[in-house]
Order: C-alpha cells, then structure tokens, then sequence
C-alpha cells in the first residue's frame, strides 16, 4: 500500500507539477516547488551560525575542513524526505536550484562562508547521471551559485567508480571504496582556491570526506562543505 501510494504520489507530482514537493498542496500564485507553509515550517538546523554543529564535528579528525554545514534535519516519513525523494526520483532539476536557493540565502547570513572562490557539486557517475537526467547536487550548486553570486563547475570532480549499495559495508571499507572514487580534472584552475563542496544528503559523510581529501591533494587551499539535509 506504501510503495502504491509513492508511486501514485510520483505520477501526481510528474501530471500535476503545481502541487508542493513537501505536502502535496496546490500551490498558489507566486509559490514554486514548496508551499509556504512548509518553506515555513522545515526543520531548519541554523548550521550556518555555528562553527561547530554537529555536521561540522562529523569531520573533526578526518578532513581539514574550513565550515560544513547542513540546512535541514532529515526525518524519517517527515516532509524533508518527501523532498529528497522528489529531488532523486520526480524528474524535477528546478527542485535542487530552488532550495540551493534557500541554502545560499542562509550562507550569505553566514560569517563562515564569505571566501568562497568556486562551488562545486558531488558528482554521479555517468551512467547514474545519465539515467536520472541530471545531477541533483549539481542543481543544488546552481542554486547556491545564484544567490551567493559565484561560479560553479562540474568540469573539475569527477567519479570514477559507481558506488552503489555502500550501506552495508563498514565504515573503514567504505572508506576504501570511496578513496578510489572520484578524480580531479583541469586542477590548474583550482589552486590556492577556497571550494565549496556542496551534496543533498549527508550520512556518514564519506562521500565528502574523500572529494575534499581528492581536491586538498592538488593545491586546493581549504575545502567548505554544504548540505541539504542531515541523517542524524
Ligand atoms: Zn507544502
């Protein structure tokens, strides 16, 4: 019953793209993706005002990161997961620019934030790309690039490995995989620059933690990271 009601929730969203990806409301006038109501009402973690959140201390002794940060507390059957599940799943790329929009509003409060030279997004591989469409991180980039007026680039991070069913494989070996995953391109134009790393989701903070490691390696001066949302 479940898994009929995502599917028929899916088919809604794809004829009817004028309904809320939090709530499923009409939305009014004005509105794109979110209702008012739920742009209001998201568990928002106020990341952005505090060094040292809980994302932040994620890293603490495994990446020399500059801030990390996550907008939304991730819940479990809550409207956050409806999002990300539109955002992965419902073919809609405008979905991550509008809320890397919300995003970027909240890093240019941010003390944190303010030298950033150049964003970019966790990439899929290829094959998953090109399956899905479009990049959901990337669109995520896009938005926050927008709003905090700085360029983005996918040409520069590259993952090399499809790393599928991750989950049930231990932290260390994880690790292992995903040290091997991505690769950096065109480095020259990413020395001494300050990156903003930017991911939908973060769990254990692998994914981040090897891209940031990749990209320190080749003269990259300090890596940031941003999320949408956090397990935790
Ligand atoms: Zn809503």
């Amino acid at each position: 019953m479940f898994l009929f009601q995502k599917h028929f929730d899916d088919l809604l969203s794809l004829l009817f793209p004028n309904l809320c990806c939090g709530c499923g409301a009409s939305l009014y006038a004005g509105e794109s993706q979110l209702c008012s109501s739920c742009l209001y009402h998201l568990p928002y973690t106020d990341h952005h005002l505090h060094q040292e959140n809980r994302v932040a201390r994620q890293f603490w002794g495994r990446i020399p990161c500059h801030a990390a940060m996550a907008m939304l507390f991730f819940r479990k059957e809550g409207n956050v997961q409806q999002i990300i599940h539109h955002l992965k799943y419902s073919n809609r790329p405008e979905l991550g620019v509008k809320l890397g929009q919300l995003l970027g509003e909240r890093l240019l409060l941010s003390p944190y934030y303010q030298n950033i030279d150049l964003l970019i997004p966790v990439p899929l591989h290829k094959k998953r790309e090109r399956k899905r469409g479009y990049n959901q991180s990337a669109g995520i980039a896009d938005g926050i690039a927008k709003v905090l007026q700085l360029p983005m680039s996918s040409a520069h991070l590259l993952r090399k490995v499809p790393t599928d069913s991750q989950t049930k494989k231990g932290r260390s070996l994880r690790f292992e995989n995903m040290s091997k995953a991505f690769e950096v391109r065109n480095e020259e134009a990413l020395q001494g620059k300050h990156i903003l790393l930017v991911d939908d989701v973060l769990t254990t903070g692998a994914t981040l933690e090897a891209c940031g490691l990749e990209l320190l390696k080749y003269g990259v001066d300090k890596v940031s990271f941003a999320t949408l949302a956090f397990v935790g």
